[in-house]
């Protein structure tokens, strides 16, 4: 079973605000006992470290019989990613890009889209803040942001990478972390994922 994470990418974070939000939801989810208060350096998959599911998280998702206790994987850290973030593991689970203009749907593997769109990545990781990319059916060029994809790729300057946590929304958590990161940061948010 390969290592996956879903990721609350935070929404028009400017990126000097974006280390005070990070440690205010950090406070506010160890504060609820949903992840530990201390960084773990071998928690999460590359990066600085992670905070592991802290004392709550079985109170706070209540799992199937059928499902392994996630807090009890190795990796099972929570990241904070502060800084320009894109979600470069949704290249593995994408369905396809579809146009915002014209709603044509290109596959994953469609050059034509998935090489201009990894090159929008690239130039947004050194500093473009909105790059963009033309669709070859109707010939609109348009933010990166607006080519509509499954998973979202996010492009903000804070995020959350839960990995190898369930996903959100579903019946099992007792708790919205999504809705948390939303309330203390003041900002709109994206729930994605992306997986190795
Ligand atoms: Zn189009």
């Amino acid at each position: 079973m390969s290592d996956w994470y879903v990721a609350v990418a935070v929404r028009d974070v400017s990126s000097n605000r974006a280390e005070l939000l990070a440690q205010s939801v950090v406070e506010a989810l160890a504060g609820d006992g949903i992840i530990q208060s201390v960084l773990d350096p071998e928690a999460v998959l590359g990066g600085v470290g992670g905070y592991r599911p802290g004392p709550r998280i079985a109170e706070v998702y209540e799992r199937l019989v059928t499902e392994v206790e996630f807090w009890r994987l190795v990796t099972n850290g929570m990241e904070p990613c502060i800084g320009r973030w894109v979600n470069s593991l949704g290249f593995t689970c994408l369905d396809g890009f579809t146009c915002s203009e014209c709603n044509q749907k290109f596959a994953p593997g469609d050059d034509s889209v998935a090489g201009p769109f990894a090159g929008a990545i690239g130039e947004f990781m050194i500093g473009v803040d909105d790059p963009t990319v033309c669709c070859p059916s109707c010939g609109a060029a348009h933010s990166v942001r607006n080519w509509l994809t499954v998973p979202h790729f996010g492009f903000v300057n804070l995020a959350f990478q839960f990995w190898n946590w369930p996903p959100f929304g579903t019946s099992s958590w007792k708790v919205n972390i999504p809705a948390i990161v939303q309330e203390v940061t003041d900002h709109q948010v994206i729930v994605t994922h992306g997986r190795l």
